[in-house]
């Protein structure tokens, strides 16, 4: 088969390093990718680390990145037609959001992601509020406005202690928590008076504020059945303890502890079978990967938001612990015959440190030589996904905020999180920034920094 992966970032490395170890793939190609994805090889067996052996010396051949941007979607449709394409796989949500995969389709190309009706669970805030209060899913209690003055009455009546979300996509960063009503109008008029977040603002979502501890919960589906990954916890901001402002992520680590496998069974059940069943009556075909963040507060397992697409860096702990073949997996996402697979994981605990540019999510510097990739590469059951690369001059150097996501598995959480972090330890790039503490609220009590 030949594929096309659309994405440039962790996950779609992390999806590509997965993909290209399927032997039902001949070829693949990446839009636009960045620098390790490059060195991705098509047939490749391999332990997580660098020692590889080849399976097949004809099916051996570099993934290919090519240089079209992940929302151009006519060249990415006209290099998917001339290329014939088996299987175009999609990473990120803005594709998605702009109808990828409704136009692959008209076009007869198969194609893995959700498609533009189904892409509003992530692309509206106020759209998954509405369909999960309707269909019964666990979730904050909560308001939908367009309307500045009616919103700030609704957080007055939750006593001011509130989430203000802007409905659209705002770069991760349309989700103002509040303290206090003063707090609560500043954030009502930012996103709808401001327009800080443009017509991202036009309408919000105000929710109560919910405790508890935050996880992600990631299910295949294929427009009938959902299957249920394990867990994972992201950690959101920039500096150790929580501190510091919001990222895309800064680390990952799967399984957490704070769920028992029955808790998860329970919860899926809670949340997966309601959204499936909500999706058939309003005529939603959601095929591809549904992403709910969670909180599991001291009444249950709440719904915070829904994402559209795997997660970023939680698909590097994923797919290192994933037996099964994605492309398998993928394809029956497709042709809505997952009933028939069963998902299979590594027992091993996988942790993913991401090392991000200094300034990050703020501004920061781009072009920075990026040194001991090849000893990091080195050691065993570790693997360097990269997000912000580009290859200059024959060397890799920094190109985002987000740079690698230095993933390492282990016989337990402890051993996973020691490995990663020695292998973050042979990395260095000038201003290199990363958390010490990720897998850290695993064992609260007994961790210390490396
Ligand atoms: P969202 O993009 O909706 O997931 O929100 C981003 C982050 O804001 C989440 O990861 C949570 O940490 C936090 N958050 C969102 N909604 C709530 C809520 N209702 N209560 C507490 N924290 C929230």
């Amino acid at each position: 088969m030949k594929l096309l992966v659309i994405g440039s970032g962790g996950r779609e490395h992390a999806l590509v390093w997965k993909l290209a170890r399927s032997p039902h793939v001949t070829q693949m190609w990446c839009a636009p990718g960045n620098a390790g994805i490059a060195r991705e090889i098509v047939g490749q067996a391999s332990s997580l680390s660098g020692a590889t052996h080849r399976q097949d010396a004809c099916a051996t051949k570099k993934v290919e990145c090519v240089n079209i941007g992940a929302e151009d979607l006519p060249r990415l449709l006209a290099f998917a037609q001339e290329k014939k394409a088996d299987l175009t796989v999609v990473g990120p949500d803005n594709p998605l959001a702009l109808g990828i995969v409704d136009l692959f389709q008209k076009h007869g190309l198969k194609i893995w992601g959700v498609n533009q009706k189904a892409a509003q669970f992530e692309s509206s805030k106020v759209f998954s509020q509405k369909f999960m209060e309707k269909y019964g899913i666990p979730t904050a209690a909560a308001g939908t406005f367009d309307n500045a003055a009616n919103a700030k009455k609704f957080c007055a009546s939750l006593g001011g202690k509130c989430v203000v979300k802007a409905d659209g996509l705002a770069l991760g960063k349309g989700v103002l928590i509040c303290a206090n009503q003063a707090e609560a109008e500043r954030a009502v008029d930012e996103i709808m008076v401001s327009k800080a977040f443009g017509a991202a603002g036009a309408r919000v979502v105000v929710q109560e504020f919910l405790e508890g501890v935050e996880v992600s919960l990631h299910a295949l589906c294929d427009g009938k059945t959902a299957k249920i990954f394990p867990t994972s916890q992201d950690h959101k901001r920039a500096l150790d303890g929580d501190l510091g402002l919001n990222t895309g992520g800064m680390g990952t680590y799967s399984p957490t502890p704070f769920l028992t496998e029955e808790q998860l069974a329970a919860a899926a059940k809670k949340i997966l079978e309601p959204f499936m069943r909500g999706c058939a009556e309003e005529q939603i075909d959601y095929r591809g990967l549904l992403y709910p963040g969670i909180m599991l507060t001291k009444s249950g397992p709440k719904v915070l938001e829904f994402n559209a697409r795997f997660g970023d860096p939680e698909t590097q702990v994923y797919l290192t612990r994933l037996e099964n073949d994605l492309v398998e997996l993928l394809d029956a996402s497709v042709s809505g015959t997952l009933d028939k697979m069963e998902l299979k994981w590594k027992p091993q605990a996988s942790v993913c440190v991401v090392m991000a540019s200094g300034g990050y999510p703020g501004n920061y510097p781009k072009g920075k030589l990026i040194h001991g990739l090849a000893e990091a590469a080195q050691l065993p059951d570790t693997k360097v996904f990269h997000a912000g690369t580009v290859l200059k001059d024959g060397q890799i150097v920094t190109n985002g905020g987000r740079v690698l996501g230095v993933t390492a598995l282990g016989r337990d959480l402890k051993a996973a999180q020691a490995a990663a972090y020695a292998a973050v330890e042979k990395i260095h790039f000038d201003g290199e920034h990363f958390r010490r503490d990720i897998a850290a609220k695993a064992f609260p009590e007994s961790f210390c920094q490396p």
